[in-house]
């Protein structure tokens, strides 16, 4: 099938030289970006199956969310969570995520992707890491039939968690898995999904959950089964004191060191946050092109810090941006992530501040490399082909014209998506997803998150939901 989208007020291609085109067409052949013109209002004279009238739009790549926790959507902002940091905050979600189940995750896992596609966001992460013993274990596999569902490209992430409470670990020991269950697990999911083609729609990803909730032995391991079966690797590292403080106290090394001494650099490795980073770190990063995901707002609502983004860049790290999980965010809209990403540079000295072009690089560009898909992340003939059209008529943007890219970082109130492509397919048109029904999917995961919260409630107490009540350790 032909797609050709006609007269953009501009394409901002985001390839290596930063090419922008006023005007001009892109033609989409088969799922893969054939042609881009630049001749501005002379438009080709090709015979399209579909074409897309862009007039007074800015045509951009699909951006990518490199780290999340779908699931979260089930328990943003609850009370006794919204004043927490990152251990305190874990500890009273963890006895409310004993709840989990597969119908959770399914809904969850929409509700999030389809947030995120009305954001621009083409392809998803996502690190899911609970699983709780008394429910069924595939609960990734429910996740890549909503990812499917929606149409949106997905590399999911079998996440794990190993060392339980009684163990020295934060989790409760009934969330946690043994490892050999974990790799079994992990070896089923790639043979099963991973394409590791160009291209590919389904990609595994295989993501012990952090220093403070995995073995040493399990992160090697799982580092192992990576290597042997090509897929890449994610985990959590330095996002807070707290961790480098367990680090030093368990293992006598700093998280990045301890991630070093475990097979875990290299350029099939991504860490989330990266917030707390030597010198060191970031030489070794940059040294191994070990990537991360920024996620300003989680970091922001935890008061984890602010990563040194400018620092990492400029050494040559690969740097990608996410809205991390939504009990910590509490959106999933990408967009407003990348505003976030510009603003909170801001507050660091000016050397360090980022630019819009530059943070639109980070969420498209970045995105790609760290995620491995060199054939995503910019509109280049070739290219696969997901596309956003973004609406530069509103009144959000009014005055704002003189750079259409700036507009949406500088000034949008986190628009909507005009129009998305993924793999040349049109997912969402006039800021809506085509055959999905927003306020009834709301409905419905309304009905999952209170009936979940109800079952954590007859157990814990609403004292405790409300906050009101420290958590206990069972
Ligand atoms: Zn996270």
């Amino acid at each position: 099938m032909k797609i050709l989208i006609r007269n953009p007020r501009l394409i901002a291609t985001m390839d290596d030289a930063g090419h922008r085109y006023e005007g001009g067409a892109v033609l989409i052949d088969n799922g893969k970006i054939a042609a881009v013109y630049h001749n501005g209002n002379q438009q080709p004279k090709i015979h399209a199956d579909l074409e897309i009238d862009a007039t007074d739009m800015l045509l951009t790549p699909g951006l990518i969310n490199t780290h999340h926790h779908f699931y979260q959507t089930l328990t943003r902002n609850l009370p006794g969570g919204q004043n927490k940091q990152l251990f305190d905050w874990l500890i009273y979600h963890y006895e409310i995520w004993r709840e989990l189940d597969e119908e959770c995750i399914a809904v969850s896992t929409t509700t999030a992707l389809a947030e995120l596609l009305l954001s621009g966001c083409t392809l998803s992460s996502d690190h899911h890491y609970v699983f709780p013993q008394r429910c069924a274990p595939d609960l990734i596999d429910r996740q890549i039939e909503s990812a499917q569902a929606l149409g949106v490209r997905f590399q999911p992430t079998r996440g794990s968690m190993s060392l339980g409470q009684s163990c020295g670990g934060l989790p409760p020991d009934d969330l946690v898995q043994d490892e050999d269950t974990i790799l079994a697990d992990s070896r089923r999911l790639i043979e099963r999904y991973h394409d590791a083609g160009s291209g590919a729609m389904t990609r595994i990803v295989l993501a012990p959950c952090s220093p403070f909730s995995v073995t040493a032995e399990a992160m090697r391991r799982t580092a192992e089964l990576a290597r042997e079966t090509g897929v890449r690797l994610h985990t959590h590292v330095a996002e807070t004191m707290d961790e480098e403080a367990f680090c030093l106290d368990t293992f006598g090394k700093r998280p990045v060191d301890l991630m070093g001494s475990l097979g875990w650099l290299g350029d099939d490795v991504w860490f989330a946050h990266t917030v707390h980073l030597s010198d060191d770190d970031i030489g070794h990063m940059a040294e191994t092109a070990t990537g991360m995901s920024h996620c300003p707002s989680s970091n922001m609502r935890l008061g984890s810090g602010i990563a040194p983004i400018r620092e990492l860049l400029d050494a040559g790290a690969p740097v990608s941006l996410a809205v991390d999980g939504s009990a910590s965010n509490d959106g999933n809209h990408l967009l407003a992530e990348a505003r976030q990403m510009l603003l909170l540079s801001r507050l660091r000295k000016p050397e360090n501040w980022l630019g819009a072009d530059e943070v639109l690089r980070v969420a498209t560009r970045g995105g790609a490399q760290v995620m491995g898909r060199p054939e995503l992340g910019s509109i280049e003939s070739g290219k696969a082909a997901d596309l956003v059209l973004w609406d530069l008529r509103t009144l959000d943007l009014a005055g704002a014209q003189s750079d259409p890219v700036a507009a949406l970082l500088f000034s949008g109130s986190a628009p909507r998506a005009h129009t998305v492509l993924v793999d040349g397919n049109v997912r969402v048109q006039a800021g809506y997803i085509i055959n999905f029904h927003e306020r009834a999917h709301a409905a419905n995961h309304n009905i999952v998150a209170e009936n979940m919260l109800t079952r954590a409630a007859a157990r814990l107490g609403d004292d405790f939901i409300r906050g009101a009540q420290p958590p206990e350790v069972s």
